[in-house]
């Protein structure tokens, strides 16, 4: 790999939908699927703009650090990061959500020589707690022959404040491809530190909507952690549209695709669409654009954060 990293910001495409020219709204794909240091690799997305930066830390660290985090059964976070693993050559652990869960996202990781340690959903639980990473910290001392200061917990989904940060950088090629300050910007949600490092980026000008993937009502609560408490910035979460919780969708969408990927077609004039995030984020725009909620003449740009599964 080379150093610096450089990676080629992805297109933003016009979307010419039928629903949006109805509306008279113009829509945009801003496709950061395709934001990769290694095209074509499950080291692609949102979770490469949270991890550069700490890779970028690797690449110039002598000693390499073994890299530790968490992640469930078909976590896009866990396959970069085992994928990150192997192209930056450090080690990575990542404790796996569920005692028997196995499918092929996770034996890849395995084949990008990431160690896959599962726990019980019980224990995973207290993968913030600080007791328990200092007792798994003593042990992968033990058990990788590291010293304790060379061992980096990464949060769940890669959720850091420099990841967060990175985000900027997503604002602003956005903002520069498309020649002006887009009017809304939407985009999924997970953890929601894609979401907040947006927010954080964004001006006045700029509504931000959020979507989460997740069943539930705290998603606002979580992304208002990462931003002071006084911002000027537009935002809000638009929780109808998680269909179902996390990787739950409507059967009709999926489709057969090649390798690992699983796909949705959530109607005509649109590609197959990543179905945990993405296809949930496009079906809930082109219903709101419908029912009128956004300006005419308004600029949308719809963040593809990427995505495996
Ligand atoms: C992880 C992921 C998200 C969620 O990102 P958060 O920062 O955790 O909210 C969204 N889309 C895709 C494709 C992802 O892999």
């Amino acid at each position: 790999m080379p150093t610096p990293l450089v990676v080629k910001p992805g297109p933003l495409e016009l979307l010419d939908h039928p629903i949006a020219r109805a509306a008279g709204v113009k829509l945009y794909v801003k496709r950061d699927d395709l934001y990769s240091p290694a095209p074509g690799t499950a080291l692609q997305g949102n979770k490469v703009r949270k991890l550069l930066p700490l890779l970028e830390e690797v690449t110039r660290l002598p000693a390499k650090p073994l890299l530790v985090s968490f992640g469930g059964a078909y976590s896009n976070h866990l396959s970069a990061l085992a994928t990150a693993g192997r192209l930056f050559d450090t080690p990575v652990v990542v404790y796996v959500r569920g005692e028997e869960v196995d499918n092929a996202l996770l034996r890849q990781a395995e084949a990008d020589g990431a160690t896959l340690i599962r726990v019980s959903r019980q224990a995973y639980r207290q993968k913030t707690a600080a007791a328990w990473l200092a007792a798994r910290r003593r042990e992968l001392v033990a058990q990788f022959d590291v010293p304790a200061e060379r061992i980096w917990f990464i949060p769940e989904g890669g959720t850091t404040r420099q990841g967060v940060a990175a985000m900027a950088g997503l604002h602003r090629e956005i903002t520069h491809q498309l020649g002006q300050i887009p009017d809304y910007v939407c985009l999924s949600a997970g953890t929601g530190g894609t979401a907040a490092g947006l927010i954080l980026a964004a001006t006045s000008v700029t509504k931000v909507e959020v979507y989460p993937a997740l069943r539930g009502n705290w998603m606002a609560e979580e992304i208002g952690k990462w931003l002071p408490a006084a911002q000027g910035v537009n935002w809000s979460c638009i929780p109808d549209y998680h269909y179902g919780g996390y990787g739950k969708f409507p059967a009709e969408w999926i489709v057969a695709a090649p390798g690992l990927a699983k796909r949705a077609n959530i109607g005509p004039h649109l590609p197959p669409l990543e179905p945990v995030y993405t296809a949930k984020l496009f079906s809930g725009v082109l219903d709101r654009i419908a029912k009128g909620a956004y300006r005419k003449g308004g600029t949308i740009v719809l963040v593809h954060t990427g995505g495996i599964y």
